[in-house]
């Protein structure tokens, strides 16, 4: 599996320079497989925090059902240089790190867990807190869901990418993310399709190209 570069959004808070989530793929082994349950999120989810951060956890509380995230399953980067010392694999991999710095989200090796980078997401929370503009919630679970389609084992883009169209549809017939919140919903669609080709590209074998 290919790190895979990522779009930039047109929106105000989501920044031509920000990265919105990556998948960094590492050559070391894999951790344990997801073990985790809806309902065993749930229950998590009841108690204290445990992501250590009220937005994440607000986000995590957001997650829609069969979308859920269990908290203990869930690193919040608050110091990337603390959190790159402990991980001399990805530090041997300077380009990985550049994509995982500049992503709000991000997994390694399609498993658990789900890094959220509060570099990246710092901005987005303080204008939630300022505003309680909930669109801004409700795409951090866009992004949430990108990444769990990850986490769950599947390292394919275009996958993560459905998940994330399919979210960002709904939330938008919804009204939760209005329609002058200024998605580039065409570019993400595009995104989508050069996925499709490039996985199919990938799966066939030179001999047959
Ligand atoms: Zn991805």
């Amino acid at each position: 599996m290919q790190p895979v570069a990522r779009r930039s959004w047109s929106g105000r808070l989501w920044t031509r320079s920000r990265s919105y989530g990556v998948l960094l793929a590492l050559a070391l082994a894999a951790g344990p497989a997801s073990q985790a349950h809806a309902r065993q999120a749930k229950s998590a989810l009841t108690e204290r925090s445990c992501s250590g951060d009220d937005f994440i956890d607000e986000v995590l509380r957001s997650m829609p059902q069969g979308y859920e995230i269990p908290c203990d399953r869930v690193v919040v980067v608050k110091d990337f240089g603390a959190f790159l010392r402990g991980m001399p694999d990805l530090r041997a991999k300077p380009e990985l790190v550049a994509k995982a710095h500049r992503s709000i989200a991000f997994t390694i090796n399609a498993t658990w867990p789900i890094y959220f980078n509060f570099d990246q997401y710092k901005l987005l929370a303080e204008t939630h807190t300022r505003t309680r503009q909930d669109a801004i919630l409700w795409m951090m679970v866009v992004v949430s869901g990108h990444e769990l389609t990850h986490a769950m084992g599947d390292a394919d883009e275009s996958d993560a990418l459905l998940t994330e169209l399919s979210l960002l549809s709904r939330f938008m017939h919804e009204g939760k993310i209005p329609a002058d919140f200024n998605i580039d919903f065409k570019e993400l669609k595009q995104q989508f399709v050069r996925a499709i080709k490039t996985e199919d590209r990938s799966k066939t074998s030179p001999r047959d190209q």
